[in-house]
């Protein structure tokens, strides 16, 4: 008999996963934590590691783990495309034999599992805002795809082994978010310009910075992916998660250097390989079925995401 709920977080260490375990202890859940320090680091969960109902394990989910769960969040893979086109191949290793390690973990114990999939699904998206009905338009052989594919085969894994195996599944669609904690050598938009700003370097905007965005607080995001494990079991989604209000690149790059009152310039570095123009979450889908929308503006997020990166920089 387990008094508490004994939750799984892979990718635990990292930005969202930390703050993922934080939140679930306060709920009085037994956290396990899964990292292989990726991306992710023990600072992130220093101040965790003291609680006897946190546990952190050193493991790598592309090969098998047993333990003894009630859920799973699947988190685990580099977010950044700096740190995923790092090693691309164990992207799509992660996205693929780390769903299926994790599905199968589900299976045996019949186990909630939710996916942490992302927009990077909509590839380029045609239809704007995008709904989750839309079904993208991403490049197979691309610098992005071992992100992209490799996170849309995820999602082929979780709705098959759904239908084939009945594991109780839920697939959450997560648009850019930020917070403190980013990394601030991870190569996101946010950290970098922050980052940049704080430290009196060129803010590098790629392109022209027309190409928009749609950013998330990380507690706005955080309520949302525990609102979709609570939720009813029917509801197995694809859900859109993020904040909807939409900025041009530069648009960012202004707000930060205002925020700061950096004496930063703005300099334009070259466009990446197929890099989205445009991105917002369509979150209609959220708010009916779990009530859920971000409270949080940009202006409000980026003044505490700006206080952290001003006590480690
Ligand atoms: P992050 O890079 O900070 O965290 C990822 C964590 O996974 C790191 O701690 C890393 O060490 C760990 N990890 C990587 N490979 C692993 C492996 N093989 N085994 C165990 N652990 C491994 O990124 P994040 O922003 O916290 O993203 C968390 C999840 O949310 C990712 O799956 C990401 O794709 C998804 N997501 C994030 C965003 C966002 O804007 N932050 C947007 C869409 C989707
Ligand atoms: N970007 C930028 N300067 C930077 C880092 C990113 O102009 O130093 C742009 C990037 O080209 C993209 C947007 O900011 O258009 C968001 O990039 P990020 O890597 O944060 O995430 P993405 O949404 O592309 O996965």
């Amino acid at each position: 008999m387990h008094l508490r709920k004994r939750v799984l977080v892979t990718g635990g260490a990292g930005f969202l996963g930390s703050f993922l375990c934080e939140r679930l202890l306060q709920e009085h859940c037994d956290v396990i934590c899964v990292d292989n320090f990726y991306t992710g680091t023990k600072r992130n969960i220093l101040h965790l590691l003291d609680n006897p109902y946190f546990e952190l394990v050193r493991h790598d989910i592309t090969f098998p783990l047993y333990v003894e769960v009630d859920e799973i969040y699947n988190l685990a893979c580099p977010a950044s495309p700096v740190h995923y086109q790092n090693d691309p191949v164990q992207t799509t290793k992660v996205n693929v034999h780390g769903s299926i390690n994790m599905l199968g973990l589900a299976k045996r114990l019949k186990a909630k599992i939710l996916q942490a999939s992302t927009s990077e699904v909509y590839g380029d998206p045609t239809v704007h805002p995008q709904t989750e009905d839309y079904w993208g338009n991403v490049n197979s052989i691309g610098i992005r795809s071992c992100y992209d594919e490799g996170k849309r085969c995820a999602e082929t894994l979780f709705f098959d082994y759904y239908r084939q195996h009945q594991v109780n599944i839920r697939v959450v669609r997560i648009f850019n978010t930020y917070g403190p904690r980013m990394h601030p050598n991870d190569g996101r938009v946010v950290s970098n310009f922050i980052a940049q700003a704080l430290t009196a370097r060129d803010i590098t905007v790629f392109g022209q910075g027309c190409q928009t965005r749609s950013f998330c607080y990380v507690d706005d995001l955080i309520e949302g992916l525990i609102r979709m494990m609570n939720g009813p079991d029917e509801f197995t989604g694809p859900v859109n998660m993020g904040n909807p209000n939409e900025f041009t690149i530069l648009e960012l790059a202004q707000k930060i250097i205002a925020l700061t009152g950096s004496p930063s310039k703005i300099v334009f570095k070259p466009l990446p390989q197929d890099d989205p123009i445009q991105r917002q979450p369509n979150i209609s889908l959220a708010r009916q079925r779990l009530g859920w929308e971000p409270q949080t503006q940009l202006e409000e997020g980026l003044r505490r995401t700006i206080a952290y990166f001003k006590t480690i920089l």
